[in-house]
């Protein structure tokens, strides 16, 4: 990867995924110029109303020009009443994560200061974990090939031992990075269903094989339930949270939720050679064209995007620029800035404003 071409292709999808993408272009540009990063993006048509028009949710020319870009940063998809004949979401989001097998759906839950968080604990404060959401398998494994018959519906869950394990690398080598920044020893939680279900104790062992290999991380399990639990009793005390597909789908919420909502939450999805970068919100039609849909999701999205593309080479000043733009958005809401969806009045143009300031 050259250091000073990179390429975007940015996906901004219905509803809202437009309207946050443009305030993240518009803060993007200024700090790759003041870094002297020579970021390129490139806008591709997809998703419901693309589908609507075109009766095409995803054209292959979209997907391969995403498929050839360095990073792909990706707005959000789909809208109610527009279906697919059988009566699904158009989804192409999931493509992508299925397409570029991008296992690791990485769901940071970091409290933001001056945003309210929802437990009144002050120890909430110092939330800091990551959910990393198998993305590839687990319970999606069957999504468009579930058998329903009149008496009865299948979905079927499937685990396997090479996902497993890059899932298992991908969190032990996470948890590193995370201890080095943070200065102390990283830790790794598996959370499954081992004590029911025989895939699960399957993931479990292979889990543990990997972690044989990382002495330096303490590693641990917990089940599902008991993790829905301790994410609102205790959530400070976790680092990162490996888990099956659908698990992670749902604990995700939950830790958005935790942290301010769904404006909040920055999400990237990770393979060996690609990787996904989008706000973990929906295109949220209810609020979708009045300007006060909250961008801080994919502004925090295209700061990991950012780091990830430092991580595969190009260099330190992206790395630069993702922990500035992280400290801007931190900056600007401890500086007074509050978006609708936390009862404020600050709109999306206010926060590229506040935080296009808090940058310079
Ligand atoms: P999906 O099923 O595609 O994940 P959804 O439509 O069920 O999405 P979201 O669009 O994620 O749900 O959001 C649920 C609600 O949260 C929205 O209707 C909206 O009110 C609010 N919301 C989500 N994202 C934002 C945002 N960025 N800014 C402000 N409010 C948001």
């Amino acid at each position: 990867m050259a250091s000073n071409s990179i390429h975007v292709a940015v996906l901004p999808g219905d509803g809202i995924g437009v309207e946050v993408t443009e305030a993240t272009l518009a803060v993007l540009e200024p700090l790759a110029k003041r870094h002297g990063l020579g970021i390129s993006t490139e806008s591709l048509p997809a998703g419901a109303f693309h589908y609507q028009a075109t009766g095409d949710a995803f054209p292959e020319a979209s997907f391969k020009a995403a498929e050839k870009a360095d990073a792909i940063l990706l707005g959000a998809m789909g809208w109610p009443g527009i279906r697919l004949a059988d009566g699904t979401e158009i989804a192409p989001q999931l493509d992508l994560r299925f397409r570029l097998g991008l296992y690791a759906g990485v769901r940071p839950v970091k409290a933001i200061p001056g945003v309210p968080v929802a437990l009144a604990d002050p120890r909430a404060r110092d939330m800091d974990l990551v959910i990393l959401r198998e993305s590839t398998e687990g319970l999606f494994f069957s999504r468009g090939t579930g058998v329903v018959t009149p008496d009865y519906a299948e979905e079927t869950l499937r685990i396997t031992r090479p996902i497993t394990e890059k899932l298992s690398h991908f969190a032990f080598r996470l948890a590193q990075r995370r201890g080095e920044r943070k200065q102390r020893r990283g830790k790794v939680t598996l959370v499954d269903k081992a004590n029911v279900f025989r895939a699960f104790a399957f993931m479990r062992g292979v889990f543990d094989g990997v972690a044989a290999g990382y002495p330096d991380v303490d590693s641990a399990h917990h089940y599902v339930d008991a993790m829905a639990l301790d994410l609102v009793r205790r959530p400070w005390a976790f680092d990162v949270l490996p888990t099956e597909n659908m698990f992670g789908d749902i604990l995700s919420d939950l830790g958005a939720g935790l942290v301010g909502g769904m404006g909040f939450s920055p999400s990237a999805d990770i393979g060996d050679n690609h990787a996904v970068f989008q706000p973990a919100h929906g295109t949220a039609p209810d609020i979708a064209g009045q300007g006060i849909a909250n961008p801080t999701a994919m502004l925090l999205s295209a700061a990991m995007m950012l780091d990830w593309l430092a991580s595969r080479g190009a260099g330190q000043g992206h790395a630069d620029a993702a922990v500035e733009l992280e400290a801007a958005v931190d900056k600007a809401f401890a500086g007074g800035l509050r978006t609708a969806d936390i009862g404020g009045k600050d709109g999306t143009a206010a926060v590229v404003k506040a935080v296009k300031e808090a940058l310079a």
